[in-house]
């Protein structure tokens, strides 16, 4: 972390560098987190696990936020990739005006001219102009959708994420004939499901993702407790475990091959290692979350394999628990750890 912003609107939330890879190499990233008004599906109705908006700055101005862009920018020196986050849509006009957008975009371009820009937003936000004309200042703008899971009723009735897979579709659709890359943010084990359908559920989205966008770029994001959010509620009662470690590493290898290699499959856990994101048993943990890094930048499944732990017997048992009790999978193992 290079430094976070306090309680001034013309300052970011955080900004810090971090290790990404741009076409299987690896490549050092600057990463801002933007203070905004938040996002508007949160205000209106939310997702069940997301907690942003606990941080949302409603009277964040237009001149505020090309302030704090221009302030993560003095953090930077020559990165090749750069990150925007808001904790919301970037191509919302309602967190972000349209010609502040631009504006963004101008100051990034002119700083690091050749550096690829990452933006996340919802799919309802993307349109050919937006996307062109924060484009045409980046060498190469990237655009995240956090699509969850191929699956509309997953994402309808565990998530509330509020947009379909055609959504998603039509967004991915413009952003690939645009010229910009596509990355898609894939949620594994989402509440109400077990163990074992999270891991089926990641494996279909990551394969329905590929047919459509082929040499697109995917995350598996598995789970983090967030707090004040539905799922921390059911964390706290003892009926929702975060995935297991082996679970991602499943999701990782077995993806790979089902995309014949040719969509870079990536995770960067939050809280990895935690009680309140992907965990084993805390004694294995470093040197899986180790791999799983080094695995992002190139998908070199060798990287996966001969990974042993005792704790592999309990993943397992709670797998076979969780296919034939889905319901109580999750408090039973808890109750035992
Ligand atoms: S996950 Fe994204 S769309 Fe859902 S509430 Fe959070 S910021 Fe909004
Ligand atoms: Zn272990």
């Amino acid at each position: 972390m290079i430094h976070e912003g306090g309680t001034s609107n013309s300052k970011p939330l955080s900004v810090w560098k971090e290790k990404d890879s741009i076409d299987r190499v690896e490549v050092e990233a600057l990463v801002m987190i933007l203070k905004t008004r938040g996002c508007s599906w949160s205000k209106r109705s939310g997702c069940t696990m997301c907690g942003y908006n606990n941080s949302v700055f409603p009277d964040v101005t237009s001149s505020d936020l090309i302030m704090q862009v221009d302030d993560a920018l003095k953090s930077y020196d020559g990165e090749q990739y750069i990150k925007i986050f808001t904790s919301g849509s970037y191509f919302d006009p309602m967190e972000i005006p349209l010609e502040t957008q631009r504006s963004i975009a101008m100051s990034v371009g002119s700083s690091a001219p050749s550096a690829r820009l990452l933006v996340e937003t919802r799919p309802e936000f993307i349109n050919r102009q937006g996307l062109e004309q924060v484009g045409r200042y980046m060498d190469i703008l990237e655009v995240a959708i956090g699509l969850e899971t191929s699956s509309d009723n997953i994402r309808m009735e565990n998530i509330n994420k509020g947009f379909t897979w055609s959504d998603y579709i039509r967004g991915g659709r413009i952003v690939d004939d645009t010229g910009c890359l596509l990355k898609t943010y894939l949620l594994m084990k989402s509440p109400f499901m077990s163990e074992a359908a999270s891991i089926g559920d990641c494996l279909n989205s990551i394969k329905d993702v590929h047919e459509e966008f082929p040499g697109s770029r995917i995350s598996v994001n598995p789970m983090n407790i967030q707090s004040r959010t539905l799922v921390e509620r059911l964390f706290r009662k003892g009926l929702y475990r975060p995935p297991w470690l082996w679970s991602l590493m499943e999701v990782l290898g077995t993806g790979t091959q089902l995309t014949k290699g040719e969509t870079l499959i990536m995770s960067s856990p939050t809280a990895g290692g935690k009680k309140r994101g992907v965990h084993n048993c805390g004694e294995c943990d470093p040197g899986i979350l180790e791999a799983i890094s080094s695995f992002s930048i190139d998908n070199d499944r060798k990287l996966l394999l001969h990974h042993y732990h005792h704790c592999m017997e309990d993943w397992k048992e709670h797998i076979a628990l969780s296919v034939s009790d889905p319901l109580y999978s999750d408090m039973w193992m808890r109750s035992r750890s």
